[in-house]
């Protein structure tokens, strides 16, 4: 695998051997993503809910490139003790992780809570993936130049205000500013996760990939298959959708980038709020409390 013919010098990046984690790639652009980091020579380990549906995605990767480096660690992100169990299992199998996708999200049409008592869009978009990279970060970044990708949203323009103290609200409950506040803290979360590895190697990117023709939402409402299935020409497919994610985790160009938001392969436009270094700080503060980390991972150097 890989492209570099043996006369020219080897990439200073390459996914070739490299260990690389997605979270929520049973279906949908995770998946896309897991197999397209399988096809590029990457050893995959996928992060799933399902233990059938996580088997049955593995035997595929396998299948599809031919990769027998495949490995699945079972969590529910909307709970943090599952969080916590594996990234146990994780750091005890997995000696090195060179890419991190946090990939996994949900569309809540009515509000439900979590077995933590947290609203299930924020516990699961944010507080799943800010536990799990937390829990993780002292492992990544032992690797030479690792790299953490968000899965973020253009959703995050819906959001006009984000109280960092109630950040998941506490107001009438809506899904399109449920959702949009838990794909803003993905984009607030990367930045300041970005500030902290500042000189360690490590680059944090968040991506924006469409939109894209999957099961998101879908298991909320009877309407939402065929509604999907019908504007499914407008649509990106999961391997398009997945493009970006793939770019942030494998682009040799991007070695050193950090702190920035990518749709379509290029940086993208931010809204005002997604800039706010003050609000990035003060969410990475609160979620910390939210999901119970003592002392929040300290900033290098
Ligand atoms: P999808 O529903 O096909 O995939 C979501 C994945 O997350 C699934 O594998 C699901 O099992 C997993 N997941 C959901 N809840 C989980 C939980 N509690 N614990 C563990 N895993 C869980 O949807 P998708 O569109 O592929 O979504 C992937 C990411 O892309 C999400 O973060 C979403 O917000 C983002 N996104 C999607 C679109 C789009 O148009 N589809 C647009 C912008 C951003």
């Amino acid at each position: 695998m890989g492209d570099e013919s043996t006369t020219q010098p080897p990439s200073p990046w390459s996914l070739e051997g490299r260990r690389c984690l997605v979270t929520g790639a049973t279906s949908g652009i995770g998946r896309a993503t897991a197999v397209g980091l399988a096809e590029a020579g990457a050893r995959v380990a996928i992060v799933c809910r399902n233990p059938l549906r996580g088997e049955e995605t593995v035997a595929e990767i396998k299948e599809r490139t031919g990769s027998e480096a495949v490995e699945l660690f079972l969590a529910d992100l909307s709970s943090q003790a599952a969080v916590r169990q594996a990234a146990r299992e994780i750091l005890t199998r997995c000696p090195r992780i060179d890419v991190l996708v946090n990939n996994a999200g949900v569309v809540e049409l009515r509000r439900r809570e979590t077995v933590d008592g947290i609203e299930s869009t924020w516990a699961v978009n944010h507080l799943g993936s800010f536990l799990l990279t937390n829990l993780l970060l002292e492992r990544i970044r032992e690797g030479a130049s690792a790299r953490i990708v968000n899965v973020a949203s253009d959703a995050h323009k819906f959001v006009s205000r984000l109280d960092p103290e109630r950040p998941e609200g506490d107001g009438r409950y809506r899904w399109w500013q449920a959702y949009g506040r838990s794909k803003l803290a993905n984009l607030l979360f990367t930045r300041e996760l970005a500030r902290r590895l500042e000189g360690s190697g490590v680059t944090a990117n968040a991506a924006h990939p469409g939109a894209v023709s999957t099961r998101l939402g879908q298991q909320n409402a009877w309407w939402a298959v065929p509604l999907t299935k019908a504007l499914g020409i407008f649509f990106k497919s999961p391997e398009q959708g997945a493009a970006t994610s793939l770019y942030l985790a494998r682009a040799p160009e991007l070695s050193g980038v950090t702190g920035r938001y990518f749709a379509n392969c290029k940086e993208h436009r931010l809204n005002a709020l997604a800039c706010d270094d003050a609000l990035a700080a003060r969410l990475w503060e609160t979620s910390a409390r939210q999901v119970g980390l003592e002392s929040p991972s300290p900033s290098v150097g």
